[in-house]
């Protein structure tokens, strides 16, 4: 009894002498135990810099083993500066150490390090240490193979054993991304983006979005892996593909692509979450990123819409007297697409805007991709019985707010365009409305086989009115 007081004594005043962030001075003695053996590593702390940053951990810090310099896996690789994903697996006693797509499997015990599939011999193991005032041994693995490989330059420093982490290459913050391109304006286009300039200070990234014009924007934070998606919509640009690599605090690389469907894409790839805020002037937004535990709130996401004209190209859909429905889908589409160029508290993505058929995979891929959270697909119908007139909007039952948005289309249809209600129809065959998991809502304006509806369809102050309705449908369907 005796003895297991004098050893929790003993105990205890390890914990107060090595319980520290970092090492302090002083000739306190620190033992660990690894591989069996009680090892003095009292003369062997060693402190790890990333980035400016000391490695603080409340454990072991970094310890001198063999010559070789071992730090514990989780908190070295996890924190901040470096943000990579470790994951332990205790049936193999194996690391996965995972960061911007390199992936470094290493085994207790074991010189071999598996590099992106690659067996690559290390001079050093990782090891099970336990400071042997604790009760569980941490994973210590070697800081130089790994930190290099994942681009790291280290440098060592024997006087203050100071083991000294930086990147390779120059910093954001040195070299900011700027492209500009005015000379290659699309005049077809009312918007094009021109310029985008990624810069980042001690504090924050920025990037800086340049446009002919009011620029409008859905931003999506998105994960596995973490990256920042900025569409800008109803826009062309003069940039073309674009790609390049940097070493940001919170970003390792930057791209941009025009997309077929009318919009430009910008993604940043992230090596955390992080929170953005945006800013608009005139044609330019300004988006301020920073890693995600700094509090800065997050902009609201506006509201997503993706607005499909039925048919296009070699699909006529129906016809009547020479009228393809595909002409006036688009007809309705466009002015649909007036009015929403004059808002930007809903963001809308146009499946066509042009007489050009998207496939039906297309037009619901365009919603996932974009993370839409209505889609409104316009068509017009067609029957043998020319008697048959009126306003239908299809939907499928059983997926959430399908039947709500079904409802608000007729609706507004109903009440402005006067046709004959035909009400709502519950459809399971139809492919749009299988393959998404939001609410989908098809509108069948009126019948082109009937004389009466074909007169109104045609009719350019119809048109419109049908614009006015949808309108006022989608305003209403995002209130809800
Ligand atoms: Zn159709």
């Amino acid at each position: 009894m005796k003895k297991y007081v004098m050893g929790l004594t003993m105990a205890l005043m390890f914990i107060f002498l090595v319980g520290i962030n970092t090492i302090a001075a002083g000739d306190f003695k620190f033992f660990v135990e690894t591989g069996g053996k009680i090892v003095d590593v009292s003369n062997a702390l060693v402190n790890v810099m990333v980035e400016g940053v000391i490695l603080k951990t409340n454990e072991i810090p970094g310890i001198a083993l063999e010559h070789r310099t071992l730090v514990p896996v989780r908190e070295m690789f996890e924190m901040e500066g470096i943000a990579a994903n470790v994951v332990w697996d205790n049936s193999d006693r194996s690391i996965t150490i995972t960061k911007d797509g390199t992936i470094i499997r290493l085994v207790i015990g074991s010189y071999t390090a598996i590099v992106d599939g690659k067996a690559i011999p290390m001079d050093a193991c990782p090891r099970l240490v336990r400071d042997v005032t604790k009760p569980n041994a941490k994973t210590m693995i070697p800081i130089r193979f790994v930190a290099e490989t994942l681009g790291y330059n280290v440098e060592w420093n024997a006087n203050s054993s100071l083991a000294k982490l930086t990147l390779t290459g120059n910093s954001l913050m040195n070299e900011p991304v700027e492209w500009n391109n005015t000379s290659g304006i699309n005049l077809e286009s009312l918007l094009t983006v021109t310029g985008m300039k990624l810069s980042e200070t001690a504090g924050e990234t920025s990037l800086l979005l340049t446009g002919t014009n009011n620029l409008d924007y859905n931003i999506q934070m998105l994960q596995n892996p973490n990256r920042l998606v900025v569409d800008i919509v109803g826009a062309a640009t003069s940039l073309g593909y674009k790609e390049q690599a940097v070493n940001g605090r919170v970003i390792y690389s930057i791209r941009t692509a025009p997309y077929e469907n009318n919009f430009v894409r910008v993604v940043l790839d992230l090596k955390t979450e992080v929170v953005y805020k945006v800013e608009e002037n005139e044609n330019l937004v300004l988006l301020t990123i920073s890693p995600k535990d700094n509090q800065t709130p997050a902009t609201p996401k506006k509201p997503v819409i993706v607005i499909d004209a039925g048919h296009g190209a070699t699909d006529p859909g129906a016809m009547s007297k020479g009228i393809k429905e595909k002409d006036l889908n688009l007809n309705m589409l466009l002015a649909l697409k007036r009015r929403f160029d004059l808002r930007d508290d809903i963001i809308v993505y146009y499946t066509r805007t042009t007489d050009i058929y998207p496939t039906l995979k297309q037009r619901a891929d365009l919603a996932t991709r974009v993370n839409a959270d209505l889609f409104l697909s316009i068509h017009n119908n067609s029957v043998w019985n020319t008697a048959v007139s009126g306003t239908e909007t299809l939907y499928k039952p059983g997926v959430a707010g399908s039947y709500e948005f079904a409802a608000i289309c007729q609706k507004y249809l109903i009440n402005t365009l006067g046709l004959k209600n035909r009400g709502l129809v519950k459809r399971d065959d139809l492919y749009i409305l299988n393959h998404l998991p939001i609410p989908v809502a098809l509108v069948e304006i009126g019948f082109m086989s009937n004389a009466g509806d074909l007169s109104r369809l045609t009719d350019y102050y119809f048109v419109e009115n049908v614009a006015d309705a949808l309108e006022k449908a989608i305003d209403e369907a995002f209130q809800k």
